[in-house]
């Protein structure tokens, strides 16, 4: 790693332990609202898949400033049902500033030109349709702030309140909730849940690589790239430029 990237990474590391502190004895709510609306106006996003739980965070959003920007991916391979879900979560929040990220057409055309690149390479899938166009979409921005949670348990087990990823200060202000807060929130706010919950899809990704999981005491995200060795879309790009895969 050169002198300037090693000062830059040194610089995100101190960000990242300044704005933990900063955070310190606040709940998920204040978190958010600190961010959002007190430390980094203007300068923060949210990154929502509008999946299960996703109502939870962006609730939380919303309550604090819902004119957020909100970046969605929509890698072309989601069901309908996350489309809709979307647009009428967005309208129920009074989230004014709901993104769509696609993937760069080229990228398409050159690695996926027939749709079927999640069946022979889905690392290189998820990073042309997903972890390409958030990169970008995160220029702009000092923090972002994620739904993720330690319960979905795999890569996330030990995730802490602020990380850093793609050079950027990643704040997860769920990190520490249990399944059962996550059903509380629901119902204490009347949020809408995603319709293909009820269907047994605890977790929702891409069409092709989502699968209903049978048993409800079964890891959440079990219906995810099922029977691969694959748990996270998480292909990132480190300060050094070098490909790794991380939980994302
Ligand atoms: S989840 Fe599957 S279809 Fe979606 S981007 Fe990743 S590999 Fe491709």
């Amino acid at each position: 790693m050169s002198a300037l990237k090693s000062e830059y990474r040194l610089a995100l590391e101190a960000g990242a332990q300044a704005l933990d502190a900063a955070l310190d004895g606040l709940d998920a709510a204040g978190a958010v609202r600190r961010v959002l609306a007190g430390i980094y106006p203007g300068e923060s996003c949210v990154v929502s898949s509008f999946g299960a739980e996703s109502a939870v965070i962006l609730h939380l959003v919303a309550q604090a400033k819902p004119d957020t920007p909100v970046l969605f991916m929509d890698t072309g391979q989601l069901f309908d049902q996350t489309l809709a879900y979307r647009k009428a979560l967005s309208e129920r929040l009074g989230l004014t500033d709901v993104r769509t990220l696609s993937p760069n057409q080229d990228h398409l055309k050159a690695d996926d030109p027939d749709g079927t690149l999640h069946q022979t390479n889905p690392d290189l899938c998820c990073h042309i349709r997903k972890t390409l166009p958030l990169i970008s979409a995160l220029r702009p921005y000092k923090v972002w702030i994620s739904g993720r949670k330690r319960h979905h348990g795999g890569d996330r087990a030990a995730l802490p309140r602020v990380e850093i990823q793609d050079g950027k200060l990643k704040l997860n202000p769920l990190f520490d909730w249990s399944r059962d807060q996550i059903n509380a929130y629901f119902e204490a706010h009347d949020l809408p849940p995603h319709p293909m919950v009820a269907d047994g899809f605890p977790s929702i990704g891409c069409l092709p690589c989502t699968t209903q999981v049978s048993d409800p005491a079964e890891d959440p995200r079990a219906g995810r790239w099922a029977g691969q060795d694959k748990t996270e879309c998480g292909i990132h790009i480190g300060e050094d430029g070098v490909i790794t895969r991380t939980g994302g």
